[in-house]
């Protein structure tokens, strides 16, 4: 099984820690569409058994508009494009912010298989909004720590079923 899965979600819920964790390592700027994904990386990602295709968004593009929405709207719907499946981050800390549900919505207009991971969910800080990513309507959250490596067994689960 080969499937590429895009992560999605505003700046600063520890996507790219996620990625350079399942990747192993840093790899160099992918710039197929300038203007659009010129922050974009794509890596092999290996988690258990699994190989797979994993894009990561930086998810702030300069001079396409003056808003965060804006700016990250082009980027992401490129990637949401060109996956298979989408994981969907939050930071588990902050909880469920106006961005986040910008970002939900285009992701649940994609149609496309989530799974929605809870980032920073170690030690005890991020229960409440573990619970409150529930309003989401993107599935049950996976509680993760990209930082920390856990959860990545709850990922590698959720992953399959959405598959
Ligand atoms: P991105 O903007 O979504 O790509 O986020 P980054 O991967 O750059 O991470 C943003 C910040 O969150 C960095 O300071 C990371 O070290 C931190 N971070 C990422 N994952 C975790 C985590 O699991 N737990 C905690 N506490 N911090 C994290
Ligand atoms: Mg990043």
């Amino acid at each position: 099984m080969t499937f590429t899965l895009a992560i999605i979600g505003r700046p600063n819920v520890g996507k790219s820690t996620l990625f350079n964790r399942l990747v192993g390592k840093k790899l160099a700027l992918v710039d197929d569409r300038p203007g659009v994904t010129r922050d974009r990386r794509e890596g092999e990602a290996r988690l258990a058994d699994l190989r797979f295709t994993i894009i990561d968004t930086a998810g702030l593009e300069e001079g396409a508009s003056a808003t965060l929405e804006g700016r990250m709207r082009a980027q992401t719907e490129a990637a949401i494009e060109s996956a298979d499946a989408i994981l969907f981050m939050i930071d588990a800390r902050v909880g469920v912010t106006p961005d986040d549900k910008y970002f939900a919505d285009l992701v649940r207009r994609a149609g496309k298989k989530v799974v929605l991971a809870a980032n920073k969910s170690e030690g005890k800080k991020g229960e409440a909004g573990l619970v409150e990513s529930y309003e989401l309507g993107l599935g049950d959250p996976v509680p993760l720590s990209a930082e920390h490596g856990e959860g990545l067994g709850e990922l590698y689960d959720a992953l399959l079923e959405a598959l």
